[in-house]
């Protein structure tokens, strides 16, 4: 069999399936769903499966449910289910009136389990899971028939509506459907179809203390909606035989089909709930919100426009076979997004103080900056030039090597939108370290450019000393040093660089007057937004992204 691929952008294996279906008249409309378990916080990889559904149910008469995978009480919490709500809301997906939960069903998948030990095709079995584990046999040799596998109906239905009734512990029996031991396909090995669990539910309270396997609540909650096409990642192939089995043995309103697409794997991530609920329970990160982490909530507050996202998922496509995306690819993207819709502003991360010896003592002007290079409607901004400034520790050497174009001792610049500088001298403290600088501006070069057309090399930003702000800025590196980090062992593979703090940064006044939740551009340093640990006295600012975009000239490359 050939693979199908993504051959080109919004054109996939799938939306070729469902197009052929609608051709072939099988369907009026098509109905997709998106199913979360709400045990932990959405991730990227969610990302591609929200907008595969909910961009089909778009493109295509049809529409989208959120369902959410409600079976497990022990792992899921009202926390979750809010907070996955808010992030499809801000991915830019809408379900409407389509919000369904599969403890909705649970009368519905008892009433069915019933129907199916009526019918012989499910028991009650007594073994320990572990018995249950090493009878079920491999790859290679058939499963052994559970001693309970022959009890008559009415043994199993006595004993399932016991389960149900709390007459048993956790783990003391289970139901599993009656399909075959010795079936090549290890899934239909008498799979469990319900486990005694005495949980309290988010939603059904204490009112169940069995629960429905996902393979038994997932096709027929399906079917009870009216799922057309269920889409779900490759890891449920070897399910689908057993996803159709329930669907042809039980009377359900409806016939869905099981369709599955390679799952998202990026480079420096980890993208298994699993591992993203141990560093936040680690403390490894600050939250699930921590904007080193992969979920949507971190991305969020890093300042990752939701459009990014989006044009992400949509460049990578749907494919039929796992693959690993560069996380480059990601990050241009965001870059591409922000350097299209933010303003731009003038930070200082590291300053380092000027004094121009011959600006006038006690003046002060206002310059005029532009918000954004490409974008006139975006405005322009005033700034206050003054006596005293800060610049960029980076941007000053000593004894600068040749190629060092920015300011050094006898070196003229041009500060942006301001005046051509030249340094005159050098301050140090008792430690040798550069501590000030002392400048001359040329008055006649205002606004950047000298009238008797002399060059300078390089443009820097700076902040006016008096009326710029001091504030955090956050800057953040890979989470993981490894470019495939070992899931099992993920500790070892963290990078301990990944959060650089820097304490000490000066912002133009109109950056902390903003109350605006929007990115900036930090001329020259990247992208950055505004974070909740703000303070009155102090904001902070954490950086999205920085300009620097490695990906495209690797691609260019080749
Ligand atoms: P994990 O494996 O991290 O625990 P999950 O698949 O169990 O995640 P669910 O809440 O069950 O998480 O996922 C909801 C939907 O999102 C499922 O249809 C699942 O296939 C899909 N999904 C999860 N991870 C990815 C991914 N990395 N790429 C694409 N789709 C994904
Ligand atoms: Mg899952």
């Amino acid at each position: 069999m050939t693979e199908p691929v993504a051959t080109e952008v919004g054109r996939d294996f799938i939306r070729d399936i469902i197009q052929a279906d609608l051709d072939q008249g099988k369907y009026r409309e098509i109905v997709t769903r998106f199913p979360p378990e709400p045990n932990g916080y959405l991730h990227i990889g969610h990302a591609k499966s929200i907008a595969l559904n909910f961009g089909i149910a778009q493109e295509f008469p049809g529409r989208c449910h959120l369902r959410f995978d409600d079976t497990n009480p022990v792992k899921e919490e009202q926390e979750y289910i809010d907070s996955i709500q808010a992030d499809v809301r801000w991915l830019g997906f809408d379900w409407g009136k389509n919000l369904f939960f599969a403890s909705d069903y649970f009368d519905r998948l008892y009433e069915w389990a019933e129907q199916l030990i009526r019918d012989g095709l499910a028991y009650v079995d007594d073994q320990t899971q572990e018995e249950i584990r090493l009878s079920r046999g491999t790859l290679t040799e058939p499963g052994r028939n559970s001693p309970f596998r022959d009890r008559t109906v009415e043994e199993n239905l006595d004993l399932f509506r016991r389960m149900k009734a709390g007459e048993f512990a956790n783990g003391a029996r289970v139901l599993r459907a009656k399909i075959d031991m010795a079936a090549g396909n290890i899934n239909l090995r008498d799979p469990v179809l319900y486990r005694i669990l005495h949980a309290h539910h988010p939603r059904t309270g204490n009112a169940w203390c069995i629960y429905p396997s996902y393979d038994y609540a997932h096709g027929q909650s399906d079917a009870i909606e009216g799922i057309t096409h269920s889409i779900c990642t490759l890891e449920f192939e070897d399910h689908r035989p057993l996803y159709d089995w329930f669907i042809e043995k039980l009377p359900v309103p409806s016939e869905p089909h099981q369709y599955e697409f390679a799952r998202l794997n990026l480079t420096y991530t980890l993208l298994s709930k699993r591992v993203l609920t141990q560093l936040v329970r680690e403390g490894h990160v600050a939250g699930w919100d921590d904007p080193r982490m992969p979920t949507m909530a971190g991305m969020r507050r890093r300042g990752v426009p939701p459009a990014a996202l989006r044009e992400f998922v949509k460049r990578i496509g749907v494919a039929k076979a796992n693959s690993v995306v560069d996380v480059g690819m990601l990050e241009f993207c965001i870059r591409e997004e922000l350097n299209r819709t933010a303003q731009r502003r003038m930070a200082v991360l590291k300053p380092l103080k000027v004094v121009i010896e011959n600006y006038p003592e006690g003046q002060t002007e206002e310059l005029e900056a532009i918000n954004h290079p490409d974008d006139a409607s975006a405005g322009t901004r005033k700034i206050a030039f003054g006596r005293e400034l800060y610049i960029e520790r980076d941007d000053f050497m000593e004894n600068p090597p040749k190629k060092f174009f920015r300011l050094s001792p006898g070196n003229e610049v041009r500060l942006r939108y301001a005046y051509f500088v030249k340094c005159t001298g050098v301050i140090k403290n008792e430690a040798g370290e550069v501590v000030e600088l002392r400048c001359t501006y040329d008055p006649a070069t205002k606004g950047g450019n000298a009238p008797d057309g002399r060059k300078v090399k390089a443009t820097m930003h700076w902040v006016p000393a008096a009326t710029s702000v001091p504030a955090e800025i956050r800057i953040y590196n890979q989470l993981f040093a490894n470019p495939s980090p070992d899931a099992s062992n993920f500790a070892a593979d963290l990078n301990p660089e990944s959060l650089e703090i820097l304490a000490d940064a000066r912002v133009e006044p109109s950056v902390a007057e903003s109350n605006a939740t929007e990115p900036m551009q930090f001329e020259r340093q990247g992208y950055f937004v505004r974070d909740k640990d703000s303070t009155p006295g102090k904001p902070v600012f954490s950086r999205t992204i920085g300009l620097r975009d490695t990906f495209a000239k690797e691609v260019a490359k080749g």
